[in-house]
């Protein structure tokens, strides 16, 4: 039995097809469907068969929690290499200045923010945003606040 001793495994580059070709590693796009949602993995490793289309993954890239997370934040592509960094996903319409202001700020308060909680960036319009491991999603931007006032003493 193999207890975790990868250090002497070396690295495939080629296995056997289910159509009897072969598939090759290559490092790329792939589509991935997760019910209805078609989720664009970019710059994954993987074994694709040129003959038929058949694409296999090695059982170490984390693939089922990377594609859970996009499709819970309903991202029509994710980029595997930055799967352990903090990445920011604008899903509105903010300029170049605003967004970098933003990020920064994020990646200060990362550790703040809970896993799956949404949060409001509070500004003239407040932006909705929420974390998954460690993708930030800036989701919406609210453009009605409506203070309850209270009876008062
Ligand atoms: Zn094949």
């Amino acid at each position: 039995m193999d207890i975790g001793f990868q250090g002497n495994k070396r690295e495939r580059t080629e296995i056997a097809c289910i159509c009897g070709e072969r598939k090759t590693l290559k490092i790329g796009t792939v589509d991935n469907f997760i019910f209805e949602s078609r989720i664009q993995v970019h710059n994954i490793p993987h074994f694709r068969c040129d003959f038929c289309g058949n694409v296999t993954y090695e059982s170490n890239t984390g693939l089922p929690s990377l594609l859970k997370v996009a499709y819970r934040l309903k991202l029509m592509e994710i980029d595997w290499q930055q799967r352990d960094s903090t990445v920011v996903i604008f899903k509105i319409d903010l300029d170049y200045e605003l967004k970098s202001q933003i990020e920064q700020m994020i990646n200060k308060i990362i550790d703040d923010l809970k896993d799956g909680e949404p949060f409001l960036i509070m500004r003239d319009e407040p932006i909705l945003g929420r974390r998954l491991e460690n993708i930030v999603v800036l989701e919406e931007i609210i453009t009605k606040v409506i203070l309850l006032q209270g009876n008062g003493e």
